[in-house]
C-alpha cells in the first residue's frame, strides 16, 4: 500500500501554477488584470524571446504597501475579495489570489512598487516563490512585475512550448484581448524592443479599433448599440458583405472581460442568417455590461468564461440589438472619408461626422448615455466599400449594353432617382443622390421574394397548377420526399404518389412559375438530403431559399419597367440590402468615383 503525502504548499503551488500559468500568454494576462484592477491608466508591456526569457509589466496604478507586497505571492492572498458574499458581485478583473503565487512559483521574478501617496517604493526578488531579497526602493507611483525565465524549474512544462514565434504571437493576441476590453486605458506591447501595438485609452470605442485592429479590419464595421433595464451592448460588427473566413475576429467582452461564449456567438450568427454567405462568420468587437451579481466568472481556473443568471434574456437582447445594427445601415448616409493608416502605432483619428460616444470601464459606470448611433465615423456604405476602380469592372458601361431609356422616377417616400437601363440585362443602373447605384436585378428580386414567404409564415400561398408536372424520382429522392411530405405541404407544395418512383405536383407556391417546378423540388429533395439541415426551422429556410431563388427574375431576361422600378425602389428605400445568400444586392459608384476615374481629379 502506497504512503499517503500531504503536498508542500511550495509543490501545491507549482501543480495549481498549471492551471493559470499554461504559457507566457497567460502571465501577461493575468498581470495586465492585476494593473486594471490598480486602476492604472497607462500599462506598458515588454517581452523577449515569446516571453521565455522577460516578461515586463508596468503600470501607474495604486501601488502596493511594502506590506502588502510581501504577501502579494502567496497563495490566496488577494485584496478584491473578503467574505463568501463578495463572490457573487465580483467587479474586479482578479479575485482568486493566485496569479502572482502561480507565477512566481515556476519563475525568477522581481515585483518593484510604490503606493499611491507614499515616497518611497520597495523591491522584491523571488525565485521559485520565496523571497531572495526585500529592499527599499527608489521607484514612481504604480507596479512594475519581471517575470524571467519562466518554467526553469519544471522542465516538463518548458518542453510544450512553441517556437518563440508562436509565444510572441500568443503573448500578443492576449494582451490585445486584454486592451480592447478597456478603451478608457492606454497599453503599449513591446517585443524584443519594437512596439507591436499601442491603443490610446482615450476611452473612444473607434480608435481603440483602429489602433488595435487596424485599419483593413475596422473600417466597414457597424455601431451596435442597445440597453434595457439591466443590460447594455456596445461595440461594432461587420457588415454582411465582410464575413470572414474563421471566428478569430470575434471579441466578445462581460463588463469589460474578454471571454468565450457559445451563447454570445450564436446570438450573434443568428443575426446574420440568411445575409451572410455559407463559411463566413461576422467579426464583431462587443461589450455587453450587466449587474455582476447576473453574471458569475467563477467558473473556469483562468476566468475566460461565464454563467449568466439568465441566458434567454441575454439571447435575445444580442441578437435583436445586432440584427438592428445590420438594419441600420442606411446606404443614404454621408461616408465617412478615408480614414489614414495607422502608422507607427500613431493614431490620428478623423475628423468624424457624428460624436463618438466615450467608453467608461464597467467598474466606474454609473449611466449608460445612448446617443445617435456612431456609425458614420467607422463604417462606410457595405457596397462601396466593395467598389474599387477595376478596370473591368469601372469601365464605362457601353452604349449598346444600356437597355432601357432614362427613367425619373419618385418613390412612394418622395426619393428621386433615374433609372438609367440596365446592363447585361442583369444590372440595373440608376442615378440617384449623386451616385451610380449598380443594382443586381436577380439578387434583389430573390431577396424580396424570400422576405414575403418567411412573412407568411405557416401559410405559404400555394397556386392550383393547370397543367400538372410529374416527378420521377430515385429510390433514395423517394425516401426523402416522404420524410418531408408534411414540411413540403406547409410550405405549399401538393404533390402525390403517382405509381412507383413517380408523383405527380398539383399545387407549388403562388410565385414559382410552371417551368421552374420540376428543377426546384429537385434542388430541395437534394437540400434536405445533405444531413447538414437537421434543425426543422433551417430546413424550412432552405426550402424558401430555392424557391424564392427558383421563383425570382434572372439574369439576362427581358424585365419589364414596372418591375425594375419595383426593384429599384426596395433597394433606395434601404429595406433591403444582401440575397439570402448574403451577396450584395447593390454597389454604389460615387461621382468622385468616376471622376477620379477619368482622371478629371486626382
Ligand atoms: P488577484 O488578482 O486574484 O487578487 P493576484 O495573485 O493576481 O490575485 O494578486 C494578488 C494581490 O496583489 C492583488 O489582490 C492585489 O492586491 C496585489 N497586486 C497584484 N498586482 C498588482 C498591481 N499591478 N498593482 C497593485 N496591486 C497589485
Ligand atoms: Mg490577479
Amino acid at each position: 500500500m502506497a504512503n499517503i503525502n500531504i503536498l508542500s504548499p511550495h509543490l501545491a503551488d507549482m501543480i495549481a501554477a498549471g492551471e493559470v500559468v499554461e504559457r507566457p500568454a497567460s502571465v501577461l494576462k493575468e498581470l495586465i488584470e492585476n494593473s486594471f484592477d490598480a486602476g492604472a491608466m497607462n500599462v506598458t508591456v515588454e517581452i523577449r524571446d515569446g516571453g521565455m526569457s522577460y516578461i515586463r509589466v508596468v503600470d501607474d496604478g495604486c501601488g502596493m504597501s511594502p506590506e502588502d507586497a510581501g504577501v502579494a505571492f502567496i497563495r490566496h492572498a488577494t485584496s478584491k475579495l473578503h467574505d463568501e458574499a463578495g463572490l457573487d458581485s465580483i467587479a474586479t478583473m482578479g479575485f482568486r489570489g493566485e496569479a502572482l503565487a502561480a507565477i512566481s512559483a515556476v519563475s525568477n521574478m522581481e515585483i518593484i512598487t510604490r503606493e499611491k501617496g507614499t515616497n518611497e517604493g520597495v523591491r522584491l526578488t523571488l525565485s521559485a516563490g520565496d523571497i531572495d531579497d526585500m529592499v527599499p526602493f527608489g521607484c514612481p507611483e504604480g507596479t512594475t512585475v519581471i517575470v524571467r525565465n519562466i518554467f526553469y524549474n519544471t522542465p516538463a512544462r518548458q518542453k510544450f512550448m512553441k517556437s518563440d514565434r508562436a509565444e510572441t504571437s500568443a503573448c500578443i493576441a492576449a494582451s490585445l484581448k486584454c486592451a480592447l476590453g478597456r478603451p478608457d486605458v492606454s497599453v503599449r506591447f513591446l517585443k524584443d524592443g519594437e512596439e507591436a501595438f499601442f491603443s490610446p485609452g482615450d476611452g473612444k470605442l473607434d480608435s481603440c479599433l483602429y489602433s488595435l485592429l487596424g485599419r483593413e479590419e475596422a473600417s466597414g464595421m457597424l455601431s451596435c448599440r442597445a440597453t434595457n433595464e439591466n443590460l447594455s451592448l456596445d461595440g461594432f460588427i461587420s457588415s454582411p458583405a465582410e464575413g470572414r473566413g474563421n471566428r478569430a475576429h470575434q471579441y466578445f467582452f462581460v463588463n469589460g472581460r474578454h471571454i468565450k461564449s457559445q451563447l454570445i456567438q450564436s446570438a450573434l450568427e443568428q443575426a446574420y442568417r440568411d445575409t451572410l454567405l455559407v463559411g463566413k462568420y461576422p467579426a464583431c468587437v462587443l461589450y455587453l455590461t450587466l449587474p455582476y451579481a447576473a453574471v458569475d466568472v467563477n467558473v473556469h481556473p483562468a476566468k475566460t468564461e461565464v454563467r449568466f443568471a439568465n441566458e434567454k434574456q441575454i439571447f435575445d437582447f444580442i441578437c435583436t440589438t445586432c440584427k438592428a445594427a445590420l438594419n441600420a445601415e442606411d446606404r443614404l448616409a454621408p461616408k465617412a472619408e478615408t480614414i489614414p493608416e495607422t502608422k507607427s502605432q500613431t493614431f490620428v483619428r478623423p475628423e468624424p461626422p457624428r460624436t463618438v460616444p466615450e467608453y467608461h470601464a464597467p467598474e466606474f459606470h454609473t449611466e449608460v448615455h445612448y446617443e445617435q448611433p456612431s456609425i458614420f465615423s467607422l463604417r462606410q456604405d457595405a457596397q462601396t466599400s466593395e467598389f474599387s476602380p477595376k478596370p473591368a469592372y469601372s469601365a464605362p458601361v457601353k452604349a449598346e449594353n444600356v437597355e432601357k431609356p432614362v427613367q425619373n422616377v419618385e418613390t412612394q417616400v418622395g426619393v428621386h432617382y433615374n433609372i438609367i437601363g440596365e446592363a447585361f440585362k442583369t444590372y440595373i443602373i440608376v442615378e440617384h443622390n449623386g451616385e451610380i447605384i449598380l443594382i443586381d436585378k436577380h439578387a434583389a428580386h430573390e431577396r424580396l421574394n424570400f422576405d414575403r414567404l418567411c412573412a407568411q409564415k405557416n401559410a405559404i400561398c400555394s397556386q392550383m397548377l393547370l397543367t400538372q408536372s410529374t416527378l420521377r424520382l430515385s429510390d433514395a429522392e423517394c425516401e426523402i420526399l416522404e420524410k418531408n411530405g408534411e414540411l413540403l405541404s406547409e410550405l405549399g407544395f401538393e404533390i402525390e404518389p403517382y405509381g412507383e418512383n413517380s408523383y405527380i405536383v398539383r399545387s407549388v407556391p403562388v410565385d414559382l412559375d410552371t417551368a421552374q417546378v420540376v428543377p426546384a423540388i429537385e434542388e430541395i429533395l437534394d437540400k434536405l438530403s445533405s444531413g447538414k439541415t437537421i434543425d426543422p426551422e433551417e430546413r424550412r429556410r432552405e426550402v424558401l431559399h430555392t424557391v424564392a431563388c427558383k421563383a425570382a427574375i434572372k439574369a439576362g431576361w427581358d424585365t419589364d419597367d414596372l418591375e425594375l422600378q419595383k426593384l429599384v425602389d426596395e433597394v433606395i428605400s434601404g429595406r433591403i440590402k444582401y440575397c439570402p445568400h448574403g451577396r450584395p444586392i447593390s454597389a454604389t459608384v460615387t461621382r468622385k468615383d468616376l471622376d477620379k476615374l477619368f482622371k478629371r481629379i486626382v
